[in-house]
């Protein structure tokens, strides 16, 4: 989503945004009422609307699909697997304005993720602490988006990982995924912020000293500890695996790269 100047954003409850006056914020909207009104006028500080538990009511998407501010949308899945279908309904609406879609790693994702990949959505895949079932859709997902020739538009983290292994981005896989809190600020229900803005640091600091796996894991600086939050006992070996195979991925386009240019044309 658009944030690259942002110093923070803060995710508000859609009927906050219009009193907060410090800066750049997202909307969280959960009716068709606060959706409805946010798409027509949106509180000045609003970079993007989060939309939640909305997909299946087809009218929101057709009005969605109208008018002249193209404030943009992070449609929000709950059930991957049951609400799939429903992402034709995004289709006209990406033709308005900047529309991506988050998509948990919950059990039949991958319907969802190959669905919004074919309809030219980019996504933010949230990987949680993938096991059994989860884990082999998540390594599926990866193969996919880093070998299919269809495949034109980012999923996060694979896309911004792919970048970092290749010299062209930088950050942690919590940030490529929006979830640092120094940047994402999520409030708890007294408006207090969830993490303090050193969150991250503070939390590798605390797996290292404690003698977690990752004193010693090779994607330490671009992981800093993700795949062990919230449970910090979460076995790693099958994700560093697949993180291995994103960097070997990268290195391959770099060869290739590096092959074409030196071809003489002729
Ligand atoms: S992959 Fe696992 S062990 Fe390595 S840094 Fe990330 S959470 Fe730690």
């Amino acid at each position: 989503m658009p944030e690259d100047s942002l110093d923070s954003l803060v995710f508000l409850p859609a009927a906050e945004t219009e009193e907060y006056p410090e800066g750049s914020c997202v909307a969280i909207i959960r009716t068709a009422d606060e959706f409805t009104r946010n798409l027509r006028d949106p509180a000045p500080g609003v970079e993007w609307l989060q939309v939640e538990g909305l997909l299946g009511d087809p009218a929101v998407w057709a009005i969605a699909a109208q008018g002249s501010i193209a404030i943009p949308l992070d449609v929000v899945l709950d059930d991957p697997a049951a609400e799939f279908s429903s992402l034709y309904r995004l289709v006209d609406v990406a033709m308005v304005r900047s529309t991506r879609v988050t998509i948990p790693a919950k059990p039949g994702f991958l319907k969802a993720l190959r669905l919004a990949i074919s309809l030219r959505l980019p996504v933010r895949l949230l990987p949680g602490q993938p096991k059994g079932e989860i884990l082999v859709e998540l390594v599926e997902a990866a193969r996919f988006y880093l070998h299919d020739a269809m495949v034109e538009t980012p999923v996060e983290f694979f896309h911004s990982l792919l970048a970092q292994f290749r010299g062209m981005a930088t950050g942690t896989i919590w940030s490529f995924l929006e979830q640092d809190p120094a940047v994402y600020v999520h409030h708890d229900a007294d408006g207090k912020a969830l993490h303090p803005a050193d969150f991250v640091g503070r939390h590798l600091e605390g797996l290292i000293s404690s003698g977690a796996e990752c004193a010693a894991c090779r994607w330490q600086a671009v992981c800093a500890g993700y795949f062990k939050f919230p449970d910090s006992s979460y076995e790693c070996a099958d994700v560093k695996v697949l993180l291995a195979e994103i960097e070997e991925t990268s290195e391959e386009i770099t060869r290739e790269l590096a092959r074409h240019e030196s071809t003489p044309l002729t």
